[in-house]
């Protein structure tokens, strides 16, 4: 028997880049999920009600139900690592971030941190994020098992690191390619038993990594066309600097990746704040996406995400938390600064455009705009239930809202993760604070 969700519904029917009327807002409206958990439906209340007087209600009254969030960079071993002093990227990772990752060599940490990591983004309205994953296999082993098991959309891979740096711990090493090779396609083929689980390879970043590392990379990339690859670039000046430093033959930091095949459709760049336009061009040729970091670039100060001119040139934007240089697990949070990033650099952002970064957007740049991302009938109902009414202020700032747009752009500053009531991924109900 299918299920009806009442509420206010608020999603992307298309690009608001390019279209003006792609947010659709339904006051009184209705989602109709079948038994599989896909949408069949999505309409106003008292139609859908009217046309299947036998389906099962919920109904979340004036909770605004919005397509599940899409964090597109996190990191798995960092999850205490929030709020770290250490300065700037590379002292920080040295100082804050390295010794927190070799703590999970052991496996209680591992296991227990891996229930919570994934709870605390269902928590937070996120269904799908893709996730750098521990330096060690038991480690991501227990992360897949835990987004299985609770029903978050999980794309993940160990994080690659195979070239020794005083900086860098001896422990978080690979102890070889070959081993990295076959714990890599073990998880692989983890993934293929779950629908939810996506595999990524996860070069940390260009000078972590030996030629050998990357060239293993590419190699299972092509051998297993369903994974993805993910990892950094022009995050960071100093950073910068010391990569092409490294490889002065390319003549920029995404040629690095290109001269070893990392980059194409099912790649996820994170950062790209300093990236020049021959880079940007190359990007859209290679349909490569990027993910923005908004919290994440403003506490490690690492520059002004130029949102618009990848836009111009047609790239796919998905938006993450970077936990730990992240300070909010709440991608809707970040959307906000996401805001104030545009902002600093002249352009003014409106609700659709945000929700969209979060959402559909997410879903086009991980090549899962098939499956999630939006409210069109065919896709995996994957939505989080947002509870305007449940914060005393913000109750009261949304009467005085003239239209559902504002209201819509006053959650997307004033709500928080303690707003979202509920959480659901396929149809079912994977987080609730039980207010229904
Ligand atoms: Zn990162």
């Amino acid at each position: 028997m299918s299920v009806i969700y009442l509420g206010v519904l608020a999603h992307l029917r298309a690009d608001p880049f390019e279209s003006s009327d792609a947010l659709e807002i339904i006051p009184s409206g209705a989602l109709r999920v079948d038994e599989e958990g896909r949408i069949v439906q999505i309409g106003e209340k008292w139609q859908i009600l009217a046309q299947t007087p036998e389906a099962r209600c919920v109904d979340y009254g004036d909770g605004w139900l919005i397509p599940g969030l899409i964090d597109g960079h996190i990191h798995f071993p960092q999850y205490y690592a929030t709020a770290a002093e250490g300065g700037q990227l590379l002292d920080w990772l040295a100082k804050s971030i390295f010794p927190q990752e070799a703590a999970y060599a052991d496996v209680e940490l591992a296991e227990d941190t891996a229930r919570r990591f994934v709870h605390h983004l269902l928590a937070c309205g996120t269904t799908t994020a893709m996730v750098f994953g521990s330096q060690f296999f038991h480690a991501n082993l227990a992360l897949f098992d835990a987004a299985a098991r609770h029903g978050l959309r999980l794309i993940a891979g160990t994080t690659l690191m195979d070239r020794a740096s005083p900086l860098i711990p001896e422990s978080l090493l690979q102890p070889s390619v070959a081993q990295a090779r076959a714990d890599a396609e073990t998880l692989i083929a983890r993934c293929r038993a779950d629908s939810l689980l996506h595999y990524a390879l996860t070069p940390r970043w260009a000078l972590s990594c030996t030629a050998e590392m990357m060239e293993m990379c590419a190699d299972l990339l092509r051998a297993h066309p369903e994974t993805y690859l993910q990892t950094h670039i022009n995050e960071n000046r100093s950073e910068i600097e010391a990569v092409m430093r490294h490889f002065s033959q390319c003549r920029d930091y995404l040629e690095v990746y290109q001269r070893f095949g990392l980059i194409g459709e099912r790649t996820m760049l994170a950062h790209n704040i300093h990236a020049s336009d021959g880079e940007l061009v190359r990007l859209a040729q290679a349909q490569c996406a990027v993910c923005h970091c908004p919290s994440s670039n403003l506490f490690l100060g690492s520059g002004l995400f130029p949102l618009a001119r990848h836009v111009q040139h047609g790239i796919d934007v998905a938006v993450g938390t970077d936990i730990g240089a992240g300070t909010r697990f709440s991608l809707w949070e970040n959307l906000s600064d996401a805001y104030k990033i545009q902002q600093l650099q002249g352009m003014s952002l409106d609700a659709a455009q945000l929700l969209y970064l979060g959402t559909l957007g997410g879903a086009k740049a991980l090549q899962l705009e098939h499956e999630t991302g939006n409210f069109a009938p065919g896709k995996s109902a994957d939505f989080f239930v947002l509870d305007g009414a449940a914060d005393g202020y913000l109750n009261e700032r949304l009467r005085r809202c003239e239209s559902l747009g504002e209201s819509l752009f006053c959650l997307l500053h004033l709500a928080t993760a303690r707003q979202v009531s509920a959480t659901y991924v396929r149809g079912r109900r994977v987080f609730s604070q039980n207010t229904v």
